[in-house]
């Protein structure tokens, strides 16, 4: 079997994950949370997003966390863009990439983007098209790929249908969504495969819910089929507010535990990375979602027991 060498990992926790929290995290200590992913290794990190602060009060700011971190040498500082009008603040404001949203369910586009999925990807081509006058690379996302809250059951043909239509509107990566985690890995790896003869398989990511525990899985089965880019969220932060009961994204601790244990870098730093996610839970104040930040967590305090003057990492 041949896996990669090497994968990218595309950190969602500051926008896809806060997103979700029901708490409000200030803009400080968001600048502080990208600020030790990128300490950990992290070089694409999703930021935040431009959406009214009525709507997504958690993401209220993003245009002064993007100028703030933008000293930060070597990281790509990704942010989303619900339409043109976002597309142009986050342009403004310095971000290193525009991320676009569509879905691969009519339903759930309705729900989550206000639109059909046609008008979602004729938005996306606008937002493109401006990135592009400035040379910032587009990501595109699309939604449920692998199932949908309202619908069930999710086309195949249709996601490959999608994703040629953002490659060809000039997304440089399309990010494939299980956001509701109800994929398997079988079911997973077929996704790809097919959507891989619409759109090159180097410009396509994973994004995985763990929803039913299948996240891992599901980006080994992938990674096997020569997916080299994947979606992950620092504590395994965040859920969906458009999808009730889904949990948040793959934890990045796991997905680097898993990688490095199987020989694939990641040029990410676990300890940091780890740090990073105790930083952000106690600010929300619950524990990580992750397995890996549980178990450390659980050493770490065993380790307390036995050394009470030193102990930790
Ligand atoms: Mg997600």
């Amino acid at each position: 079997m041949m896996l990669p060498r090497s994968i990218r990992l595309v950190e969602v926790g500051p926008r896809d994950g806060l997103q979700g929290e029901p708490t409000v995290t200030p803009v400080e200590v968001r600048a502080q949370l990208v600020a030790r992913l990128a300490a950990a290794g992290l070089r694409h990190i999703e930021a935040g997003s431009f959406v009214p602060e009525k709507l997504v009060p958690q993401m209220a700011g993003t245009g002064d966390l993007i100028r703030q971190l933008r000293p930060l040498a070597g990281v790509r500082l990704s942010a989303l863009a619900p339409n043109l009008r976002g597309a142009r603040e986050a342009l403004a404001a310095g971000a290193g990439e525009i991320a676009v949203l569509t879905a691969a369910s009519e339903s759930f586009s309705r729900r989550n983007l206000n639109c059909d999925i046609r008008e979602s990807l004729d938005r996306a081509a606008a937002i493109a098209a401006a990135a592009r006058a400035e040379a910032v690379p587009v990501r595109g996302y699309i939604s449920c790929v692998l199932g949908c809250p309202y619908e069930g059951r999710v086309d195949v043909e249709r996601v490959a249908d999608i994703a040629q239509e953002l490659h060809g509107l000039g997304c440089q990566e399309i990010s494939l969504g299980d956001t509701i985690g109800v994929g398997a890995p079988f079911a997973a790896r077929r996704l790809v495969e097919r959507v891989a003869r619409a759109a090159p398989i180097e410009s396509l990511a994973g994004h995985f819910h763990d929803t039913y525990g299948q996240a891992l899985a599901n980006i080994f089965a992938c990674l096997e089929v020569g997916l080299a880019v994947f979606d992950s969220a620092v504590a395994g932060l965040g859920g969906c507010p458009f999808a009730p009961g889904a949990t948040g994204n793959v934890a990045t601790e796991d997905v680097v535990y898993m990688l490095q244990g199987s020989g694939v870098d990641t040029g990410v730093d676990l300890e940091r990375l780890l740090d990073a996610g105790a930083f952000i839970c106690a600010c929300l104040g619950h524990p990580p979602q992750g397995r890996v930040a549980r178990a450390d967590a659980a050493k770490r305090a065993r380790a307390m027991d036995a050394h009470p003057s030193g102990g930790g990492r």
